[in-house]
């Protein structure tokens, strides 16, 4: 799936050119006011008091700048950032390994946090709670533990999914913010920073024309930006307009909503297959040959933006809206239905 364009997890080549986009200080990021308004107070705090900041859980879905906001805290608060994720911690040696070798003020950023297991995740509480290690020496009944100090550090979790976060865990964060979609003007002012980084020409109506099309993603509108300019530079004069930007999305298969393949056979699958009737999650799946997971984090958060499918208790439904974008008469509802949603 990483060769899809939509695809709002990182490639390689985004992994090489993020570095540089990447916003270093809260004052360069754009867009989520909210956030970063409290993140400003909380900063500004902790750093009055000369104290790390509190541990910090960021979550919404991918390319959103959970990761950037990571980096902005360690550079915020001059600290440095050691980035690793749930999944690549799978004992709990690989945890106390990375932390006994932070330095105070460090930011330890754990992705996917809600992969971690559970034996990694007892090290983490008190940690976490009491900047403390506890090791067990020996086995069976001469067994104790010591107790280590750890430095002062500041953990940044980020995760895709708040629900499957235990709460022993969850508890444990002081700062709990949710990354929301970007509004499109704040993914224009992205692209002008962006071409500005990349020498990129780029007109305003042509910016536009990828903000509203990138699903309120940074990383995907980054990525159009790129793919863009290619044929801007091929077919078109270089520079990023207006007709450019619309012939390289269509080229893209990407349609005037922001809509791509996938996203149109998922729609497709629940009105021709399911004749609009409520469906489970695992059987769009299998209807479209995606994953589960990938269909929750990635197509269904931007479908249910946009008022084209909703969730309800027994599945989820197509809305008039979504029937006609892919131009189907919706259905009359009936009163229990429109109840249901
Ligand atoms: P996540 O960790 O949520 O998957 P990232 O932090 O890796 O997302 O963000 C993806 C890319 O999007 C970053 O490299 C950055 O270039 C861009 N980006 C994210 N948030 C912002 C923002 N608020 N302002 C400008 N660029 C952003």
């Amino acid at each position: 799936m990483d060769e899809r364009l939509i695809t709002s997890s990182l490639t390689v080549e985004d992994e090489q050119i993020e570095y540089s986009l990447r916003p270093r200080f809260l004052n360069e990021y754009i867009g989520q006011h909210t956030v970063k308004e409290h993140m400003r107070i909380y900063i500004e705090a902790a750093r009055h008091r000369g104290e790390p900041l509190d541990h910090a859980l960021f979550y919404g879905p991918p390319g959103l700048g959970k990761t950037t906001l990571a980096a902005i805290v360690a550079n915020e608060m001059s600290g440095n950032l050691r980035v690793t994720s749930g999944p690549a911690i799978s004992h709990a040696g690989d945890l106390a390994a990375l932390l006994t070798n932070l330095a105070p003020g460090d930011v330890l950023f754990i992705d996917e946090i809600h992969r971690l297991n559970a034996n990694v995740e007892e090290v983490l509480y008190p940690a976490m709670e009491d900047y403390a290690l506890d090791i067990i020496i020996g086995k069976g009944p001469s067994a104790h533990s010591i107790r280590l100090d750890l430095p002062r550090f500041t953990l940044v979790g980020a995760t895709t999914r708040m629900g499957l976060l235990t709460s022993p865990l969850r508890d444990r964060f002081g700062i709990k913010e949710q990354l929301e979609l970007y509004a499109p003007e704040d993914l224009l002012e992205i692209i002008m920073r962006s071409a500005g980084i990349l020498h990129i020409e780029i007109d305003e109506e042509g910016a536009l024309e990828l903000a509203s099309r990138s699903r309120g993603t940074p990383r995907i509108v980054n990525r159009l930006l790129k793919r863009v300019r290619d044929y801007a530079q091929v077919r078109g004069g270089g520079v990023v307009d207006l007709p450019t930007a619309q012939a390289g999305l269509a080229m893209l298969a990407i349609d005037e909503i922001g809509l791509d393949a996938v996203d149109r056979r998922m729609l497709l699958a629940m009105i021709e297959k399911f004749g609009g009737r409520p469906v489970g999650l695992d059987t769009i799946a299998a209807a479209t040959g995606e994953d589960a997971t990938t269909i929750e984090d990635v197509y269904e958060p931007y479908l249910l933006q946009l008022g084209l499918i909703a969730r309800t208790p027994r599945g989820r439904i197509v809305l008039p809206d979504g029937y006609r974008h892919m131009g189907y008469v919706p259905p009359q509802q009936s009163a229990q239905q429109k109840l249901e949603i």
